[in-house]
């Protein structure tokens, strides 16, 4: 008799599942058939009320035939699932939340890196990117480094086939390729990992990060580039930042600054992070050779350009109070970060 009732209430919810069309109607349906006081779920309750000669030889069939009606369930379900993930995704959609776990958070490399992009592009910047195998061409001659120039000497490079194929030593790469294929004006940044053969200890590391910007148009000045540089500093670090400028060379640009901002570990007392001097090196910047722009082909009468380059490990590890450079790549997670920031 159970079983006979069982089987009955299977074939309807086969017939239901066949009608149903969203993930909201099976709610109903698993209260109907398998909550507590669910037709399939009562079934199961009156096994105890049989004879336990009958319990015996009908309690199996009853539970193999339970479990089959979870599997229709469950099966059907899933169909919806996944149809409901394919439907977003084709309408790009971004409420893909249902299958992520809630737990964990980005690296703080990504957070800095989204949370510099965030700032560029409310100022109408575009985010370029570009290869990390680089021709020498883009990473130094395109740069005003030809072939023998002593500023080689400053970066060690790793070459992947010398002499034309290398590992990026830094992101001024991207720029020289922005110059080469787009036409100005333009304003833009590229955050990205670069390599050198450093010796790697606890302010070093082969493997880092650059953030590069670089701005294209008719009149600009270094004026510009420090209003940019203090818009950067005050959002990454709140309005008490210190910071100050010393005039730097670069081959690609002319003049050549750099930002140094006052040593988040010893606050300017001086420690071994900052080498005992109270500042560390953020970046280097200028205004873009004229060279450059005439290599790419740009009418240097006509368009002229700031450009830096940030050590975007320095502005995490100051972000986050991280001491030590390898940190960021290593095995151990347990950063501080700002559980509030709304950075995705
Ligand atoms: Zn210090």
């Amino acid at each position: 008799m159970l079983e006979n009732n069982i089987k009955k209430l299977i074939e309807n919810l086969k017939n239901n599942l066949s009608t149903i069309s969203n993930l909201d109607e099976m709610d109903g349906l698993w209260k109907k058939y398998f909550g507590n006081k669910g037709s399939i779920k009562l079934i199961l309750k009156e096994i105890k009320d049989l004879s336990s000669e009958n319990k015996k030889i009908i309690a199996p069939l009853i539970q193999q035939h339970y479990k089959n009606a979870l599997d229709l369930f469950k099966n059907r379900e899933n169909l919806l699932k996944t149809d409901k993930l394919c439907k977003n995704l084709e309408s790009q959609s971004e409420d893909l939340d249902y299958f992520t776990p809630k737990i964990g958070h980005l690296h703080p490399i990504s957070r800095t890196i989204r949370e510099m992009n965030n700032l560029f592009v409310s100022m109408g910047f575009s985010i370029m990117d570009g290869p990390e195998i680089e021709k020498d061409e883009y990473c130094f001659q395109r740069l005003n480094v030809p072939l023998d120039h002593p500023a080689r000497d400053m970066q060690d490079t790793i070459y992947i086939k010398e002499p034309d194929y290398l590992l990026r030593t830094q992101t001024s790469s991207i720029e020289a390729r922005t110059l080469a294929n787009y036409k100005p004006p333009f304003k833009i940044v590229s955050p990205g990992r670069v390599y050198r053969n450093e010796t790697v200890n606890k302010s070093n590391h082969f493997i880092f990060h650059h953030y590069q910007g670089l701005v294209v148009v008719e009149k600009t000045s270094l004026k510009d580039l420090f209003g940019t540089f203090n818009v950067l500093f005050q959002k990454m670090y709140g309005q008490d930042v210190v910071v100050r400028y010393r005039n730097k060379y670069y081959p690609e640009v002319e003049p050549g600054v750099g930002p140094d901002m006052q040593c988040f570990n010893c606050h300017g007392k001086g420690c071994s992070l900052c080498k005992g001097v109270g500042w560390i090196e953020m970046g280097g910047a200028g205004i873009v050779h004229p060279n450059v722009m005439k290599k790419a082909g740009i009418d240097t009468k006509k368009w002229m350009g700031f450009a830096f380059g940030l050590g975007l490990d320095r502005w995490v590890m100051a972000k986050y109070k991280i001491t030590d450079i390898r940190t960021l790549l290593g095995g151990n997670l347990g950063y501080k970060y700002y559980e509030n920031e709304n950075i995705i």
